[in-house]
């Protein structure tokens, strides 16, 4: 299984390449070459198995020769072991046609830890061969960081430095990425939106001298890897619900649009997925580009969903190499036009896009009251994320089952919860300690020098 750049100029590279390298050195993103299938039997034959059962036969035809099979069964093992419940991925009923997966029971109670957790033991293996020592950056709307830090603080050959906006987190957020000790966590608060953090990390994987200099590696979702792992519980959740026999549709709170890319891996894959519902809060360029063809980013308005907040939606372009069939010098172009403004996508790729992709956008205060009214007619007491996602999802309910990701715990967010419930959240037991524990952080502003500086201070300890 050899790995493609989305832009077309960049080498192939195998799994494990594709993921120690995260962006492609064209600035693409890879992809697989090809996407393999799981037969109708193959896939029924997924229901009912324990999660990392079905990690291991979803992720396995796209690992190539990296890791040997009973080495990838350990490893997957370790990685869901430190989740809080033993379904990992438990779904929920919400109403007779719509249902709630829970994403939020791994360590730091997002969707995030399903692939951190796993590509923090797969390149654990993969430098232990290697013997090599990296340097991990990551950019953070709140919950990759705390993620990231969770699945590689303390470890001997890498260093995880995280960019955040600075004052544009949750308190718990913050406090869980700049409350852990370990020498080899760096948190950095950088003077600007979760956008600029994005695009400063991309500007040094595109510094070749400092990429090789300090042994870049990327854990946002520009990482194949990360996008793989996500593509997991769309199997687990329709088989539970009846597929392959019975399509199912999805909602999917969407930011940096990794997590609903992966259902639409999966429904490349054979998963019998009617409908992908990208749910935007007020930040609404996804649902803004596939209602009018125009791909323009206005600037980042803070909302209470704030993993949420984004307006350039890294993986898109992932979605757009395959709306415009494979070729990479449409998608550079398109990308070349996003530097100064944007870009319309052509009408034979945004029918495409339509084909899978439908989608909403929520206010705020569309949001809290969803968070009210869930509680009331369910008792199920959702994030604002999940809260937009279920807001969208109604809008769009068929005749087949309606899946809803639930990409947080709503105790991650608890004064949106709160000002809309009067119910405030508790973090669970294994979070307790949270608001005593000092914080070390640094702050940064927007600039590329500084930010270089402060890594090569960091990782030379
Ligand atoms: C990251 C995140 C999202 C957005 O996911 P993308 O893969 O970036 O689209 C939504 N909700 C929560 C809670 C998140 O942490």
């Amino acid at each position: 299984m050899k790995y493609i750049s989305t832009r077309g100029a960049a080498p192939a590279l195998t799994f494990d390449q594709a993921m120690m390298t995260g962006l492609a050195r064209d600035g693409g993103l890879y992809l697989p070459e090809t996407i393999p299938t799981l037969s109708e039997g193959e896939i029924s034959a997924l229901a009912g198995l324990p999660y990392e059962e079905v990690v291991f036969r979803v992720i396995r035809p796209f690992t190539g020769d990296a890791f040997a099979d009973d080495e990838l069964k350990g490893l997957i093992a370790k990685a869901y072991a430190g989740f809080n419940h033993t379904a990992r991925a438990p779904l929920v009923q919400l109403d007779a046609n719509h249902f709630l997966l829970e994403l939020f029971h791994g360590p730091t109670l997002a969707f995030k830890d399903f692939a951190m957790q796993l590509i923090g033991q797969l390149m654990q293996a993969a430098l232990a061969k290697s013997g090599e020592r990296i340097t991990i950056v990551g950019a953070t709307s709140g919950d990759t960081g705390s993620a990231a830090i969770e699945a590689f603080k303390g470890l001997e050959n890498v260093d995880v430095i995280i960019l955040f906006p600075h004052g544009r987190v949750s308190e718990v957020q913050r406090r869980q990425m700049t409350t852990p000790q370990e020498p080899n966590v760096h948190a950095l608060a950088v003077d600007g939106d979760f956008d600029t953090c994005q695009a400063r990390l991309k500007d040094m994987f595109n510094d070749f001298a400092f990429r090789d200099e300090v042994r870049l590696a990327g854990v946002n979702s520009i990482n194949w890897a990360r996008v793989l792992a996500q593509v997991v519980y769309y199997f687990t959740a329709a088989t539970a619900l009846g597929a392959p026999a019975r399509e199912v549709s999805f909602a999917v709170p969407t930011g940096n649009f990794g997590d609903i890319f992966a259902g639409y891996i999966a429904r490349r894959m054979g998963l019998p997925i009617k409908t992908l519902v990208v749910a935007t809060n007020q930040n609404d360029i996804l649902h803004r580009a596939l209602t009018t063809g125009e791909y323009r980013p206005d600037g980042v308005v803070p909302s209470i969903s704030p993993s949420m907040d984004i307006q350039v939606s890294s993986n898109f372009e992932r979605a757009l190499f395959y709306a415009y069939d494979g070729d990479g010098a449409a998608v550079a172009q398109v990308m070349e036009e996003l530097k100064s403004g944007g870009f319309r996508i052509s009408q034979g790729a945004l029918e495409a896009l339509r084909d899978t992709f439908a989608s909403g956008r929520v206010s705020e205060e569309e949001t809290a009251a969803t968070i009210r009214d869930m509680l009331a007619e369910t008792g199920e007491l959702l994030c604002p994320h999940s809260a937009v996602g279920v807001a969208v999802a109604k809008a769009h309910l068929g005749p087949e089952p309606m899946i809803t990701l639930a990409t947080a715990h709503p105790a991650k967010f608890p004064d949106a919860v709160e000002a809309a419930t009067g119910q405030r959240p508790e973090l669970p037991p294994h979070m307790a300690g949270l608001f005593t524990r000092g914080e070390r952080v640094t702050r940064v502003g927007n600039d590329l020098a500084a930010l270089q500086a402060v890594i090569r201070e960091r990782i030379a300890r």
